[in-house]
């Protein structure tokens, strides 16, 4: 999970890294009481979770209220590489007399952490490691032996730190370490990490990602998950574990594996059509998975039709037919479905999905033409109205699931 940045800073003080007073707010007014609060000159900053907010127009310097309210008003909505804006953090503003780099890291390869530490922060850090790979200092840390004071010195010193910046470095980097290992992060940077003219090093922006592995540890996490950024649907398929992406098109897919799913996607838009969603059931396709899988995409007002594909290892054909005919009879489903199933216990399968098979539930022994089929049965009849719509989170819950019969849509 990544956080925001005044998230990650919330994050980061716990540990004892030195942030600025700030708060977060939602509207000019409020940026406006937070500016108030920290006291001028503040930074009104774009809480979106993408890097180089500062070149987009996203970060700015205000000195009294008015420019507040002006800079506000300009951010909030702002589109910053396609996120927009709904969220300010308005901090007390920091005389910056250098700007470094600081981060911990996994490498994989490796198998250690990775620290990094450079002179030159306040710019995208690949850049710096294009340009000039040797301004980053490296080192890798093998977690059973952990990082102690002496590594972090050496790191500032072989950056090229400024001297009087050292002892606040070495300070920082051993609790953005712990921030990193005890507060199970998988990445944890600070750029820039300022020196102040009075002498002082602290975090000016956070970036933290959380290892998901760990959420089982942190029941604390919940606060962080910003609920309103999910859609209707995903906040549903979370709330029944699911792997769901909300698309923009018009064909709900159910399939069994990222990989299956992602290649579902694929040939549905091979054959000209457009996939309303990525939905990954995972290894145990029951008949409970898949009731509720269907009930997700049910939700959806964009649904055209559904194809649901799966291909059985461990799963087993008969079972993910047994939950489909279940799913019928649990779930009022409006939209017609064609479904592929292949591997383990296909044949079988598809015996029971005989009892459900109409002009509604049809079978298809392969991708491509189950894929072609449902595409086939979004298109007919359409208005293409709804197609594209970004709209559809709040607009049509008024009118219910249409009740059977109502299939005016899709036939
Ligand atoms: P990013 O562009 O998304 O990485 O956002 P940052 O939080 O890193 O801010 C971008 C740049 O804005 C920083 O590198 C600083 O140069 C500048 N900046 C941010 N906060 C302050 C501040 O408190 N005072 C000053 N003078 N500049 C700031
Ligand atoms: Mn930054």
């Amino acid at each position: 999970m990544d956080l925001f940045e005044y998230q990650g800073k919330q994050y980061f003080a716990r540990f004892g890294i030195p942030v600025s007073a700030g708060g977060v707010a939602d509207t000019v007014d409020e940026a406006v009481a937070e500016a108030d609060k920290a006291g001028y000159p503040v930074v009104v900053k774009a809480q979106v979770q993408v890097g180089g907010r500062g070149k987009a127009g996203g970060v700015k310097l205000a000195e009294n209220s008015d420019e507040v309210r002006h800079h506000a008003g300009n951010i909030l909505g702002l589109d910053i590489k396609g996120h927009v804006v709904r969220r300010l953090w308005v901090e007390h503003a920091s005389d910056i007399s250098k700007e470094y780099y600081a981060s911990f890291t996994l490498d994989r390869g490796a198998k250690k952490y990775l620290a990094m530490v450079s002179a030159k922060g306040g710019v995208e850090i690949e850049a710096v490691a294009d340009e000039d790979p040797d301004a980053i200092a490296r080192l890798y840390i093998d977690p059973s032996i952990g990082f102690v004071e002496a590594d972090a010195r050496g790191l500032v010193e072989r950056a090229g730190l400024d001297e009087e910046a050292h002892d606040g470095a070495v300070a920082i980097l051993l609790e953005l370490y712990r921030c990193y290992v005890e507060g199970d992060a998988d990445l944890v940077e600070i750029n820039p990490l300022i020196l102040t003219p009075a002498g002082q090093v602290h975090a000016l922006d956070a970036k933290v990602t959380l290892d998901d592995n760990a959420s089982f540890r942190h029941p604390e996490w919940d606060g962080f998950r910003d609920i309103d950024e999910f859609d209707e649907r995903e906040r549903l398929a979370r709330s029944k574990g699911l792997q769901y992406v909300g698309l923009d098109g018009y064909v709900g897919i159910i399939a069994n594996g990222a990989g299956l799913a992602m290649s579902t996607c694929d040939v549905v838009n091979q054959v000209g059509g457009k996939p309303a969603n990525f939905l990954d059931i995972g290894g145990g396709a029951n008949a409970e998975v898949m009731a509720n899988a269907l009930e997700v995409i049910n939700s959806d007002p964009n649904v055209r039709a559904i194809f649901i594909n799966i291909f059985g290892g461990i799963t087993r054909g008969e079972e993910v037919a047994q939950g489909i005919v279940t799913a019928l009879e649990r779930v009022d489903i409006k939209a017609p479905m064609v479904i592929r199933l292949d591997g383990t216990n296909a044949e079988e399968g598809r015996d029971i999905l005989k009892q459900v098979e109409s002009d509604r539930v049809m079978s298809s022994p392969t991708m491509l033409e189950a894929a072609r089929k449902a595409v086939e049965l979004a298109g007919s009849g359409t208005t293409g109205g709804n197609a594209g719509t970004s709209g559809n989170r709040s607009g049509t819950s008024g009118n219910g699931p249409a009740t059977s019969g109502d299939t005016g849509d899709v036939q």
